[in-house]
């Protein structure tokens, strides 16, 4: 048997990023950048107020008080958006707005709760030092920074950076389009009644969930019955349209299991037993030049699975330098009996309390057990030597919905 780790580092050695396109702005938000983001300007460009106030020359306002107001003639106003022409001299002030530039001779802002206004001059109860409420230019970012790296997810901050720096569009690798393809006679669709015998098939809609949320296209391209000409048809009428299948069921031993029996025959296929609870048997492979992850039919191993294989190496197709869930160390508040010799993912709701993550198991852990994945937000991985758990032992968690 296969470790996770020495499957996942097979899997993320056989595949490669995308190419890189170029979007308007927006549309990079949920891409990875392909390209560091280098500051062409400082920002803010120019000093200028954080207050609402009045520019003046700290030297003439030092001593300022309640009971000793220092008064300053007032050479007019500055909105956001505009520059003084007039320069501030001693004993002479500029009501100024938040945004708007210092005016030349002005070197602090006296906010306008700590002054009084009187006809055409204004008297400071206040002092300040030099530099007080302004914004220096530069302060957030230098001309010539990299302020995003290449490989970054473009989220709304991202997004709002760039376009601080002028960046109408961005290079970003393509979103990989993900075929997917669930295997089997007794499936389904949502819509249909059933019959004896019949279920409906979840996978596809949980496969399309998760590649969506790590940033890909989703493509359902339905549901194969357990015939190995409709499923080489489908593959291969889709091989043009999409950048990685994922299909799932029929990859175990069993006599109706045929996904094995076609994928061997169109293309490079590994076929692995991965030391693993839930998901044991994998296929994964190339076949026309796209990457295949055969995952195993229960709802639970598909999910782990996806989890454990697919999903970073679909980040890692989509230019992403950050392929993993945040892990965290949490401690257990319920036991858990378990047999050595595989990883074992426990799905657990985890709990931020008292200072560190604590986390329980939902309850059944079959690995058709979906609702252990509605309830839980965290895979507990307990390593293939680790036996029976006691409740205070501390386990490593992978967070899914943090
Ligand atoms: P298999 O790996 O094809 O033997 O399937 C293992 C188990 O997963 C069987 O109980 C199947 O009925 C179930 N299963 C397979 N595909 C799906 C699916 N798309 N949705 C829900 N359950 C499935
Ligand atoms: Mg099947």
């Amino acid at each position: 048997m296969l470790s996770v780790e020495e499957a996942r580092r097979r899997v993320l050695e056989a595949v490669s990023p995308l190419e890189v396109v170029e979007v308007p702005l927006l549309e990079a938000l949920g891409m990875t950048l392909a390209e560091d983001a280098v500051a062409g300007n400082d920002i803010p460009p120019f000093d200028n107020s954080a207050m609402d106030g009045y520019a003046v020359r700290a030297e003439d306002v030092s001593g300022a008080a309640d009971e000793n107001p220092v008064e300053l003639e007032v050479l007019g106003d500055l909105p956001a958006g505009y520059t003084a022409e007039a320069t501030v001299g001693p004993g002479q002030a500029l009501r100024i707005m938040t945004g708007a530039p210092l005016p030349a001779g002005a070197d602090a802002v006296v906010p306008v709760e700590r002054t009084r206004a009187v006809e055409g001059r204004v008297l400071v109860l206040e002092g300040v030092s030099r530099g007080d409420n302004v914004r220096r230019a530069g302060e957030d970012v230098r001309a010539g920074e990299r302020v995003i790296a290449s490989g970054t997810l473009v989220g709304p901050a991202e997004l709002g950076m760039l376009a601080s720096l002028g960046h109408a569009r961005a290079r970003c690798f393509r979103r990989a389009v993900v075929g997917i393809i669930s295997t089997g006679d007794e499936l389904v669709e949502v819509g249909e009644e059933l019959s004896p015998g019949k279920i409906r098939d979840s996978n596809s809609y949980t496969v399309y969930g998760m590649v969506l949320e790590a940033g890909g296209i989703p493509l359902r391209l339905g549901i194969v019955r357990d015939d190995a000409a409709l499923l080489e048809r489908t593959i291969l009428e889709n091989l043009d349209r999409v950048d990685l299948f994922v299909t799932s069921g029929g990859v175990s031993v069993g006599d109706y299991d045929m996904v094995k029996d076609v994928l061997g025959k169109l293309g490079e296929m590994n076929f692995w037993k991965v030391a693993m609870r839930p998901g044991k048997p994998q296929a994964f492979g190339h076949i026309g030049g796209k990457p295949l992850f055969g995952l195993p039919g229960n709802p639970v191993s598909v999910m782990v699975s996806f989890e454990q294989f697919v999903r970073p190496a679909l980040l890692k197709m989509m230019g992403r330098s950050s392929l993993f869930r945040p892990q965290v160390t949490a401690v257990l508040d319920a036991p858990i009996g378990r047999r050595t010799g595989r990883t074992e993912f426990i799905r657990v709701i985890a709990e931020w309390r008292e200072g560190r993550y604590h986390v329980r198991p939902t309850g059944p852990q079959g690995s058709g057990i979906l609702k252990s994945m509605v309830l839980g937000n965290a895979l507990a991985v307990l390593p293939e030597e680790v036996g029976r758990l006691e409740p205070g032992a501390e386990v490593t968690v992978q967070l899914l919905r943090p």
